[in-house]
């Protein structure tokens, strides 16, 4: 069974969190919405290897899912048009 750990959560949060300031972005501002993402993002990297989008339906395969590892390669246009990514 995959787990991650509230520590390896927190500690991701504060990377994304300082990773998005710094790049002009802003993580939602609802903190327990992000961090159930960011937990599916660490379970999706303990799975796949890689952190593909907790939202979204992944092959698997590194290669294949390229487009939707986040950040993924949708997303400035989703900001754009919704103000806010998937
Ligand atoms: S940026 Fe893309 S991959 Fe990351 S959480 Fe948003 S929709 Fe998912």
């Amino acid at each position: 069974m995959t787990t991650v750990s509230e520590k390896e959560v927190q500690a991701l949060y504060a990377k994304l969190q300082k990773d998005a300031e710094a790049s002009g972005y802003h993580l939602n501002p609802d903190r327990e919405f992000v961090l159930a993402l960011v937990e599916g993002l660490l379970l999706n990297k303990e799975r796949y290897g890689y952190m593909l989008c907790p939202c979204r339906m992944g092959e698997g395969v590194r290669e294949k899912d390229r487009d939707i590892i986040c950040p993924c390669d949708y997303r400035d246009a989703d900001l754009d048009e919704y103000g806010q990514c998937y």
